[in-house]
């Protein structure tokens, strides 16, 4: 697939897989994308199973994420993760704001900013989810929502860190529902993204920032989605779980046309 920028899947495990579970899974996943190098493929476990994934990708294809990181530097701050952490372990990814930690722990924009800035200032590449509810969608004030969600949690940063930064569109009604957004409706709002991304640091920045959709991404949906031109990837929950499932996606999406 050609695209203007280069694509990056990832899969977000959430709260699944022990280490044993996480180590099989990693193996499967080495076998099937041995030789992908046309996109960034990344895998996030849980912090647990950091370590150990690590370990066993570091002679693949595969990067790492993390789900989550401290908007601190280090400290007296019991339970959070700090960015130093993460380095340690060879993470490259951190996937901040997704909407299940915006609805189950409160987090607001201004957190997701304070947290990306952390990541930037540490070489940690945050991957920033954004996207409306249904509520919101049937109101008719996605962009808006969606706008707001992105101001307010690139809010403070700079022009690079921002062309850095990895957004996610993901409808919180198409994650984990089996529902996912048309192809069309993903393009429509991605492409919203990237003109709020310009107005706010200029083209080059709106033009140059990756953009992935997330919301039931599915081996027999992914090729269309990803074929849309301001779709650049894809952050997958469910179906990153299984090798099989994880493999086609990105199969599926990076073969050549018939
Ligand atoms: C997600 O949680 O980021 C996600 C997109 O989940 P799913 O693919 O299961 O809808």
């Amino acid at each position: 697939m050609d695209k203007e920028r280069r694509l990056i899947i990832a899969g977000n495990w959430k709260s699944n897989k022990t280490v044993a579970e996480a180590l099989d899974l990693v193996s499967g996943l080495k076998r099937e994308l041995a030789t992908v190098t046309e996109a960034d493929i990344v895998i996030c476990p849980p912090y647990t199973a950091l370590d150990a994934v690590s370990k066993a990708i570091f002679d693949s294809p595969l990067r790492l994420g993390a789900q989550n990181l401290s908007d601190q530097a280090y400290g007296a701050f019991t339970g959070e993760i700090a960015p130093g952490m993460l380095r340690d372990l060879s993470v490259r990814y951190v996937i901040l704001g997704h909407s299940e930690r915006r609805q189950f722990q409160s987090e607001s924009d201004a957190l997701v900013a304070r947290k990306a800035a952390n990541a930037h200032a540490n070489n940690l590449v945050p991957i920033v989810c954004v996207g409306e509810t249904l509520v919101e969608r049937e109101a008719g004030i996605t962009e808006k929502v969606v706008g707001t969600q992105v101001r307010g949690s690139l809010a403070g940063l700079t022009v690079e860190q921002v062309e850095q930064t990895v957004l996610a569109y993901e409808p919180v009604w198409a994650i984990g529902t089996g529902k996912t957004a048309s192809s069309a409706q993903a393009q429509e709002v991605h492409a919203f993204i990237r003109s709020v991304i310009s107005s706010l640091h200029g083209e080059a920045t709106g033009r140059r920032v990756r953009i992935q959709y997330g919301g039931s991404v599915k081996p027999g949906n992914a090729r269309e989605l990803l074929g849309q031109p301001d779709v650049d990837g894809a952050l997958v929950g469910g179906a990153s779980l299984e090798v099989r499932n994880f493999a086609d996606i990105i199969k599926n999406t990076l073969q050549s046309p018939a």
